[in-house]
């Protein structure tokens, strides 16, 4: 027998309908069908007077299911089913256990009163995927909220709680999470079936127009969020369904559009990143119960936060009291910005900054269950601090560098116990970027690698497997970016025009700012008077960065960059002294030798093993780097953009690119799979 996926259970002349289609009451064809059955046979059935429809379990519904994504959805389809409880003439109560996402929060809203746990979250995530919601969430929700309040939760995404949804009147009712909340659904058992779908809208096309101009970052590179903004201003000037009608239009191509696949494939990109193919199943992962960090600099401090906000102790350890003295002020400063914005409270604060054990004493390492090594980027010092870790740490400890570049491998060999040592590459800000490269060195064992995914996910992060090479995968392929971009204002073009192409591109930065912003001498041999390039030419001179208020750029007291002619007349004169004259470089030049390079790289990189799939790469630079999400990665972008083309393009500038410079054959092979 088909599974029915929804429990009913009549109390009196009240009908409750559970939805029941485990883990979170997805939304799937059978679920659709079963409850659209349900609400007609309670319309016709005089024994019944009102009707609860609640979900089982954790979350109310987290709204459709997923693997029906892409193929053609079977009848009935969500509209004809949320008419159907619209128009049903018994009170329709929706009681929201949990979290109702998406396709679920439209159920709640098609019904004719909600009532909500406070622990519930309400929220209509859709525009994430590129798309709308597209079951009568744009109609139903401003009738509810009002134009502006209904265009922020559509077109940011993000979900409310209960009680900012009881305050805005998108729910009736909440009760506490221990209270019957059936009963009080109940109580709306006599009240009148009062269909949302009648109701006026509060605002016109003019809010609708004053919220997009006022919030412009939620709108840029994206096509979604300006459907929202037409389907909502349907909602204000329409019936209810012809304003169904123009958001169904809208969904319909927003589905078919290149955008909602890019965004659909960064979905799932995320999901397979935390798959290991080659780990023997029902792994048993070591326990963590003590993080240490060693190192409280830039990335120690960041590092320590994320454990500390998960309710894990940390001990941080330093060479200096100062240092330490300075890594735990600024953890603290951290959480009390954080505070001050409302996002925690002062209690988390003091909470977290209790589980933060700062220490000058190495030895104190022994308790820890994983260590983590975040101190200056040179092998010798890592090499000396694995082996003083090696005699302090206790058997079965997980040991971790944060390197961005030194091989894991050379690190692992200074140790008596290789099979526990990994790379954990956290990004800075590290508190905030989401990325973590798991590197796995050539002996970790896989219950090591296992015990760090899963962690790395504990502590909010995406974790992404990656293996030993030089600066493994977002750093790696940063390099033929760099060395192009740098090669290319050697040859005529300005920093300025190379950073333009990706930041119109939607990069968040280009390669001079994000050089700008990380320090120019990163890497630096810091001999002033050895000068082998532009590079050297800056840092000699002092042009660190932002830091030091001069770089590739000029920056103000407010880090605000403008255009610098001293190093205009580097720039000039290092073409005089290499004998080359400038010539106009297209924007095409600098999209083919620092982007369509990097898909080279991200080829070589696959091909080599050091990803586990092309995606992978993807959820690096989409996390790490801030690629824009609705090009869905720079793997997923470069096979849209067609490997020919690519590797045309390449070969058309092959003798300008730095030496070495080879063409993946995964990017040649003319029947290749699809690498997306
Ligand atoms: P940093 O200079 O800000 O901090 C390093 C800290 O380590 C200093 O406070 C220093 O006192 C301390 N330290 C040095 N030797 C020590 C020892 N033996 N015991 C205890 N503490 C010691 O450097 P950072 O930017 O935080 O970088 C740390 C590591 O993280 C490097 O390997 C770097 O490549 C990597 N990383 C940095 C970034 C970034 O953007 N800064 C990003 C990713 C990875």
């Amino acid at each position: 027998m088909e599974p029915i996926m929804i429990r009913t259970e009549q109390t009196g002349p009240i009908l409750t309908i559970t939805l029941d289609n485990p883990p979170v009451n997805a939304l799937g064809a059978a679920v659709r069908s079963s409850l659209a059955q349900a609400i007609a046979a309670a319309s016709e059935d005089p024994g019944i007077s009102a009707v609860i429809v609640t979900g089982n379990g954790k979350l109310f519904s987290a709204g459709a299911d997923i693997s029906e994504f892409g193929k053609p959805l079977a009848d009935p389809q969500l509209p004809d089913v949320l008419a159907t409880i619209e128009a049903c003439p018994k009170p329709v109560i929706a009681a929201i256990n949990g979290t109702a996402l998406g396709g679920g929060l439209e159920v709640a809203l098609a019904c004719h009163y909600r009532v909500a746990v406070t622990s519930a979250k309400l929220g209509l995530p859709e525009v994430k995927l590129g798309i709308l919601p597209g079951a009568g969430g744009t109609q139903r929700l401003p009738r509810l909220l009002g134009v502006e309040a209904a265009l922020k939760m559509i077109v940011s995404g993000d979900p409310v709680s209960a009680a900012k949804a009881l305050a805005d009147g998108l729910v009736d009712k909440v009760v506490d999470n221990g209270d019957d909340l059936l009963a009080a659904a109940a109580d709306f058992a006599h009240s009148p079936a009062c269909p949302t779908g009648e109701r006026k809208v509060a605002g016109d096309a003019a809010a609708a127009d004053a919220f997009v101009g006022a919030n412009p970052r939620l709108f840029k590179g994206f096509t979604a969020p300006l459907a929202c903004v037409e389907a909502v201003k349907a909602a204000a000037s329409l019936p209810l369904t012809q304003g169904m009608a123009v958001e169904r239009r809208l969904f319909l191509k927003l589905v078919a559009g290149e955008q909602s696949k890019a965004l659909r494939h960064a979905f799932f990109a995320e999901r397979a990143a935390a798959r290991i193919d080659d780990l023997p199943k029902n792994i048993v992962r070591r326990e963590i119960r003590r993080v240490g960090i060693i190192g409280a600099g830039t990335m120690g401090g960041g590092i320590a936060m994320n454990f500390l906000s998960a309710g894990l102790p940390v001990t941080m350890v330093e060479t200096s009291a100062e240092a330490l003295e300075r890594g735990a002020a600024l953890i603290r400063r951290n959480y009390a910005a954080t505070a001050a914005k409302g996002r925690i409270t002062i209690d988390q604060v003091e909470a977290a900054m209790a589980l933060l054990d700062p220490t000058l004493e190495f030895g104190a390492l022994a308790d820890c269950d994983l260590v983590i090594e975040a101190v200056y980027e040179n092998m010798e010092v890592k090499k000396q601090v694995f082996g003083r870790l090696d005699a302090v740490a206790r058997p079965g400890a997980i040991l971790a560098s944060n390197t961005s570049y030194l091989d894991v491998n050379e690190i692992a060999a200074c140790t008596s116990r290789p099979e526990d040592v990994l790379g954990m590459h956290f990004f800075s800000p590290a508190n905030v970027m989401k990325l973590v490269e798991v590197v796995r060195g050539a002996k970790t064992a896989p219950d090591v690698l296992a015990t760090i995914m899963a962690l790395g996910q504990k502590i909010g992060k995406v974790p992404v497997v990656a293996g030993v090479c030089y600066g493994f995968i977002g750093n790696r392929m940063l390099i033929p970016r760099q060395d192009n971009a740098l090669a290319l204002v050697m040859e005529g073009a300005s920093p300025e025009q190379v950073d333009k192409v990706h930041t119109d591109f939607g990069m968040p930065m280009g390669p001079f700012q994000m050089t700008d912003l990380a320090g120019v001498d990163i890497g630096w041999h810091r001999d002033e008077t050895r000068i082998d390039n532009l590079k050297d030419a800056l840092c000699a001179q002092g042009r660190w960065g932002q830091k030091t208020k001069a770089g590739f750029y000029d920056y103000d007291e407010n880090r605000k960059r403008s255009t610098s002619p001293v190093v205009a007349a580097l720039i000039e004169e290092f073409r005089q002294r290499e004998g080359i004259t400038p010539r106009t470089i297209s924007d095409e030049e600098i999209m083919v030798r620092t982007l369509y390079t990097m898909v080279n790289e991200g080829a070589l990189i696959l091909e080599e093993g050091i990803a586990q799939r092309s995606s992978d790469i993807d959820v690096v630079w989409l996390y790490g780097y801030g690629w824009p999400r609705w090009t869905g990665g720079p793997m997923f972008w470069g096979e849209r953009e067609g490997f020919a083309k690519i590797v045309a393009g390449l070969e058309q500038y092959m003798k300008r690119m730095p030496e070495g410079f080879t063409i993946s054959p995964l990017l040649r092979a003319p029947q290749a799979e699809p690498i997306a």
